[in-house]
């Protein structure tokens, strides 16, 4: 099969990313999904054509359909390189961003040089597929320990599998929970708390291309009108569970890092801010707080 055909036809249909879906499909067509990685899939060029089995064609008509439905690219493969982890991703659960691989990097970093001897443990807020924790377990040798937790069951089920296929699950307890229920659930302290809660401005909402709005759970993703409706009810819950000189990171959307001080003083919280962080698109998108003296 033809990889310059198929991205003329995603081209002609208006799909996004042309030219590297078409690559994707043809790739898995190969019987290899690992052969294409993420890097070499969205490098121009059109390589050298695949051969189709017979016994393939149809599913790669099924896949090539699906491109056409605006099918997240992630969806249709079922699987997905995200920083140096593959994970499982399946419909609705939010699919891991690119921007979000950096508060992983950042977050390593300060969790490494905030303790660097002790046994350290972590709580990751809204997980979704898990990616965050995971990588986070995968990368600091002394975290013995994270607990995941997302209000939805699929998250919390794909978290386990994800948990399971990079080896972690040993080190990882995933929960079920409302942000607003934990006060009654959880019953210890943590080094550390990451998260990537939904925060998306109602307004933004209405202009989220097709694969994000048919696709992914919008409670995912749901903000409400200012985006900051469940990062203040973290902002309240949280301190209750940072050991004293804890670490909270935090994505937001990249209007917010300027109402955090505001933010702060109308919640009288005991946290403060101590930075904010751009992400890899220049933009401010991550926070991160500990407990004041
Ligand atoms: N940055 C994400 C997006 O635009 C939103 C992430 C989130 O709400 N946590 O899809």
């Amino acid at each position: 099969m033809n990889i310059r055909a198929l991205y003329r036809l995603f081209t002609s249909e208006g799909i996004p990313e042309p030219l590297s879906s078409a690559k994707y499909i043809l790739s898995f067509a190969a019987q290899n999904r690992h052969k294409i990685k993420r890097g070499e899939a969205e490098k121009p060029g059109y390589d050298n054509d695949t051969d189709v089995t017979d016994d393939k064609v149809k599913r790669v008509y099924k896949m090539i359909w699906k491109r056409l439905e605006r099918q997240p690219m992630q969806y249709i493969l079922g699987e997905w390189q995200w920083g140096n982890i593959e994970l499982f991703v399946k419909k609705p659960v939010f699919i891991p961003r690119p921007e979000t691989e950096d508060l992983v990097n950042l977050s390593i970093d300060k969790i490494r040089n905030s303790f660097p001897a002790k046994e350290v443990t972590g709580l990751d807020l809204c997980c979704g597929s898990g990616a965050i924790g995971i990588s986070l377990l995968k990368n600091i040798s002394n975290l013995q320990q994270i607990t995941s937790i997302d209000m939805s069951n699929q998250a919390c089920e794909l978290t386990t599998l994800n948990s399971e296929k990079n080896n972690v699950s040993s080190k990882m307890t995933v929960l079920q929970a409302r942000i607003d229920e934990l006060p009654g659930i959880l019953k210890r302290k943590y080094d550390f708390i990451v998260t990537n809660p939904p925060y998306v401005p109602d307004i933004d909402m209405e202009y989220i291309e097709d694969e994000v709005a048919i696709y992914e759970d919008p409670i995912a993703l749901r903000g409400g009108h200012d985006g900051l409706n469940v990062i203040r009810k973290i902002i309240e819950v949280a301190p209750k569970f940072l050991k004293e000189s804890g670490l909270i990171f935090m994505e937001m959307d990249s209007s917010h890092y300027k109402y955090i001080p505001n933010l702060l003083k109308d919640l009288n919280s005991p946290l403060t801010h101590i930075s904010n962080e751009k992400d890899r698109f220049g933009l401010y998108r991550f926070s991160i707080f500990t407990l004041k003296d």
